[in-house]
């Protein structure tokens, strides 16, 4: 799978495309994700990106130019499944989206400054539109992260124990269960004794159960 991220900010994916899990995808060739600096795309003779609004108010907007230019750019190398805005007042990102993204081949992230984007590259470019919360931040950087995250993890290979993605919370109707590592005693909290039992048949009970009253607790809240 390849991501194209677009954004005015390259320098906030450095650290978090180069880690963990993500790097290890990357490393492996099941995923690319590729930055590209909007900035490189400024048609402009003053190099802007951005402009105020038409009818007044308080903020910048981003041009659609540069964000067009650059959404052309890559639509010659290869086809698109997606080019997806990242917008809180899109779509709600849930595990269903991110399985059903972490399927496609080839897929664009238009991350968001000021204002956000002039909307006629969102009415007109734009295939999908996804926002990571009811909250509102200060660029679309995060939310691309959030999700080019909770896809690549999902491509198989690249976590190293396949199930264990099959197995987490929002899966299937159940929230995981708790888990627990050594040592068996932790300044006197004890791990569950069915645990350290041996006993598969008990331990898988266990943790249905758990599983059951952890959802049923949160369905209550
Ligand atoms: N004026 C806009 C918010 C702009 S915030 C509005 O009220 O809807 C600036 C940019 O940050 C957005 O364009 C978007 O790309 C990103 N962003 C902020 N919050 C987000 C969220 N919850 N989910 C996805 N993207 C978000």
């Amino acid at each position: 799978m390849r991501i194209d991220i677009l954004t005015l900010f390259p320098g906030m994916f450095e650290g978090f495309l180069n880690q963990s899990i993500l790097k290890r995808a990357q490393t492996k060739g099941l995923a690319e994700i590729c930055i590209h600096d909007l900035r490189n795309y400024s048609t402009d003779k003053h190099g802007n990106v951005d402009g105020y609004a038409f009818g007044g108010g308080a903020g910048m907007v981003m041009m659609a130019e540069p964000i067009v230019l650059c959404i052309e750019e890559l639509g010659k190398e290869r086809p698109y499944d997606e080019i997806i805005f990242m917008t809180p007042d899109g779509e709600q990102f849930d595990q269903p989206m991110a399985n059903s993204l972490s399927l496609k081949k080839n897929i664009i992230m238009v991350c968001g400054r000021y204002k956000g984007i002039d909307q006629r590259v969102r009415d007109h470019w734009i295939t999908k539109e996804i926002s990571i919360g009811e909250y509102v931040l200060s660029g679309g950087e995060l939310p691309a992260a959030v999700v080019a995250d909770a896809i690549i993890r999902l491509i198989p290979g690249v976590l190293s124990d396949e199930s264990s993605a099959l197995l987490d919370s929002y899966q299937g109707e159940l929230l995981d269960a708790p888990v627990y590592t050594r040592p068996e005693d932790f300044r006197g909290y004890k791990v569950p004794e069915v645990l350290i039992s041996g006993d598969h048949k008990k331990i898988d009970e266990w943790r249905y159960e758990q599983s059951l009253k952890k959802t049923e607790k949160r369905a209550k809240e």
